[in-house]
């Protein structure tokens, strides 16, 4: 099959098997390359050994990942909800990062299993502890990297379904259509309580809380075991539909579990963080609205300072400077991890700033990088790559036993 990218909105309904795996390779050379040019600065020494990935599959999830795996040697366990290939449609896309990862990994000695399923699910978490009890012994981090638009809960049955909007007030506000690249105004009518509610059930800490209560009643955490999950906060320009809306609450909720999961696994000597995260694409993000014009207007500005960083290199940056030592650590008041530090910088944020009221469709290409926020999207999906020749038929059903 010769595989293209479909666009509808959004979301890419086609992967490429080749293209992904060579993302994935793209992003374990990244690592290579710095641990033998930067030596001074790796993170080699975090004592990962074992870790477990909860949406491990793509965006900051796979990164952690990789980092883990081919920066501090780590054996890693993933879980991530996938589409299956058939013969004539192709799987999601990290469907093959799984499979590009593991054969990486095991290439080089490493454990490397991934279970496909229903991350929110006690049955899920039973599996997991299963598998590291047979396979791992225990585990000495844990990355809460889950972004979905619905959660069915566990104990209640009820499927709950995100909503992206601002809360109190309707908002207009510009954004971006990526397709067409065009600037427009987008009206967000904002959300009910209950709508709220669902947010928080689906994004919030009790997801985090009730897998690190598993693993820690199933006792295979190591002592010492850290976790992390990740959150967003952003500035004045995308506050009002991300940290003052839905999300922003169910990231407070975020914060929440972290200080109620730090006090369960200081038995252990163990620690719960947040770790704030820069602005990139994912699929995730790209279904916020405003946050893809405002990421196609930071990477301009970030790429002109020289000081861009994509996926890997930032998740790189997070393990080599925060997971080495307590003292080490950039927290804020609230006790959250800053990674952030470089978007949110003066430099970055004042040419942002100046750029946001300007920019039109027309200078578009002038002001922003949607050109990079593009390359980026479609490289999720594993189309765009250099090396990869997309002429050649490829079989789709790769990891699919039909
Ligand atoms: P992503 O869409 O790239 O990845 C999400 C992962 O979750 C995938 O592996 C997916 O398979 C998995 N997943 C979703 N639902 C699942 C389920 N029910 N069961 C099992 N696995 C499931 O997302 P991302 O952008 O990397 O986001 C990860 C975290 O990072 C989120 O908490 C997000 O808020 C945070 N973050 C993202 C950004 C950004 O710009 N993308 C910035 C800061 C923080």
């Amino acid at each position: 099959m010769i595989v293209n990218p479909r666009i509808r909105g959004f979301i890419c309904t086609t992967a490429h098997p080749t293209g992904c795996q060579a993302a994935v390779n793209e992003q374990i050379n990244y690592v290579k390359g710095e641990l033998q040019h930067n030596p001074e600065n790796t993170p080699a020494g975090a004592g990962i050994k074992n870790v477990l990935v909860l949406g491990c599959s793509g965006g900051y999830g796979l990164a952690s990942r990789v980092v883990a795996a081919f920066g501090c040697g780590a054996n890693s366990l993933g879980v991530s909800f996938e589409k299956a290939p058939t013969t004539k449609k192709t799987a999601s896309a990290g469907w093959y990062n799984n499979i590009a990862f593991e054969t990486a990994a095991q290439s080089e000695g490493l454990y490397a299993k991934t279970l496909d399923g229903d991350a929110f699910s006690d049955a899920m978490r039973a599996r997991v502890v299963q598998t590291i009890q047979a396979e791992m012994g225990s585990i000495d981090l844990v990355v809460y990297s889950l972004a979905s638009p619905v959660r069915q809960h566990p104990k209640t049955g009820v499927l709950h379904r995100s909503a992206i909007k601002p809360l109190g007030e309707a908002l207009d506000i510009k954004s971006v259509n990526v397709d067409r690249g065009e600037v427009v105004e987008v009206s967000l009518e904002p959300a009910t309580p209950q709508e709220t509610a669902d947010t928080v059930a689906v994004m919030g800490g009790e997801d985090w809380e009730l897998w690190m209560d598993a693993l820690l009643d199933a006792q295979v955490l190591a002592p010492g075991c850290r976790t992390m999950a990740f959150t967003y906060i952003g500035t004045q320009l995308t506050w009002p539909i991300y940290w003052e809306g839905t999300l922003g609450q169910a990231k407070l909720d975020l914060d929440r579990a972290s200080l109620a999961i730090s006090e369960k696994l200081a038995v252990l000597g163990g620690s719960a963080r947040v770790a704030v995260l820069k602005a990139i694409v994912s699929q995730a993000s790209s279904a916020i609205p405003v946050v893809p014009l405002y990421v196609a207007l930071l990477f301009k500005v970030m790429k002109e300072q020289g000081n861009h960083e994509n996926i890997i290199s930032h998740i790189y940056r997070l393990f080599a400077t925060q997971l080495q030592s307590e003292a080490n650590l950039r927290l804020d008041a609230d006790g959250r991890i800053r990674m952030d530090n470089v978007e949110l910088s003066d430099e970055v944020q004042q040419a942002v700033l100046d750029r946001w009221p300007r920019v039109t469709t027309e200078n578009l290409a002038e002001l922003g990088d949607l050109a990079g926020y593009r390359e980026d999207f479609l490289k999720i999906f594993g189309f765009g790559l250099a090396d990869v020749d997309y002429a050649i038929d490829v079989d789709p059903t790769l990891g699919r036993d039909l």
